[in-house]
């Protein structure tokens, strides 16, 4: 596959493709409508705007490192200490620090699988030895997690809702796997697609488990806050914690235009909530689209659906990019179709009522 790395290059390098975003692709008539990489189809309210102009009028000036404006406001936001809060370039920045906080060579970082594509890529660069369970019913298995920590683990993600699935695991299967971790293991609830819960079962990992001393929750403004350009993400977690993400961060990392854009998202929380509250209507009906025309949908608390297609993944994939719309195949396993506009998820729907039904 790869040419073999030069002798300064880490040998892992060799073995570690570089990572791959979701497609864009032109479809006929230019049309090109993009599902594949979970963003929000809205643009920025006009008062986000506004800020990111604010903000642009000094772009001469380095930003503030410790981004105290955003972590006060995340701080009111979630009604816990400031020390409590770090933000970072995206809530992928805060796996590779956390991954830099613990990785050392011989720990054991654990995650199910299949999940966020970026956990093997930067566990492998971190030098520690990813650890995999699968995924059973496209769900967590939090026993078999459990039971695959060893002496040598030092974190264990747990993507919450599960991306590519889109399913969630719930109270109370959380909370004991939770107590049943060992203090030497640190665990990662990966909660990017949090807003778009609406499962009371399933739990809010800030509220029910900030307070433990080994526990990250991470967030994100990429998805539900529509801030993906921007690469702000923010982990609440034990001030220890939080100390760690401030020492493992690249200095000046979240630039303050993507700051005031974070602050003044949370200032407008609401108007951006009921954009959340559409995409979950959408969602709803898009699932229900598919399950009536016979396709197999697991349930999803995301903002995008899973199409259990197995074998023909890809051509359902190749289809859907032909008629101008990107999705993201998981080939012999599935299709993740993020939520759109009602006029993009029409034109996704056109395209899996025009697939042949062999597997239906
Ligand atoms: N975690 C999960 C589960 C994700 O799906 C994503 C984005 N695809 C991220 C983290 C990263 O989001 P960002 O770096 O944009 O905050």
């Amino acid at each position: 596959m790869s040419e073999p790395n030069p002798p300064y290059l880490r040998e892992v390098l060799a073995s570690i493709p570089a990572y791959k975003p979701g497609r864009k692709v032109a479809g006929p008539h230019g049309r090109a409508v993009k599902l594949s990489s979970n963003e929000s189809p809205y643009g920025p309210l006009p008062s986000v705007l506004a800020a990111v102009s604010a903000a642009a009028a000094d772009l001469n000036r380095y930003p503030d490192s410790g981004a105290a404006d955003l972590t006060a406001a995340l701080a009111a936001r979630f009604g816990v200490a400031e020390d409590r809060v770090a933000v970072g370039a995206g809530s992928v920045g805060l796996i590779q620090q956390l991954l830099e906080a613990v990785a050392e060579p011989g720990a054991e970082v654990l995650y199910a699988w299949r999940s966020f594509e970026a956990y093997p890529l930067l566990v492998e660069l971190s030098g520690a030895t990813p650890v995999t369970v699968p995924l059973r019913d496209e769900t967590h298995d939090l026993d078999a997690l459990a039971a695959a920590v060893t002496d040598r683990t030092r974190l264990v993600f747990v993507c919450n809702p599960n991306n590519p699935t889109g399913t969630a695991v719930r109270e109370p299967a959380l909370t004991s796997f939770l107590d049943r971790m060992p203090d030497h293991v640190l665990v990662v609830l990966d909660e990017a697609y949090r807003e778009y819960v609406r499962d009371p079962e399933v739990p809010d990992g800030i509220a029910l488990y900030g307070d433990r001393p080994n526990v990250a929750v991470l967030r994100t403004f990429s998805k539900a806050y529509g801030l993906a350009a921007l690469r702000v993400g923010f982990c609440v977690a034990h001030p220890t914690i939080a100390a760690a993400l401030r020492k493992t961060m690249v200095p000046f990392a979240v630039n303050h235009v993507a700051q005031a854009a974070a602050v003044a998202s949370l200032a407008a929380e609401g108007e951006l909530l009921e954009r959340v509250a559409a995409t979950v209507k959408e969602r709803e009906r898009v699932r229900d689209a598919l399950l009536a025309d016979g396709w197999e949908v697991p349930p999803t608390e995301a903002n995008f659906v899973w199409l259990r297609l197995h074998g023909d993944t890809l051509a359902f994939a190749e289809a859907c990019e032909a008629a101008g719309v990107a999705v993201r195949a998981f080939a012999g396993e599935g299709l993740r179709v993020s939520i759109g506009t009602p006029e993009e998820n029409d034109a996704f729907l056109a395209c899996a009522g025009e697939f042949p039904r062999r597997n239906r």
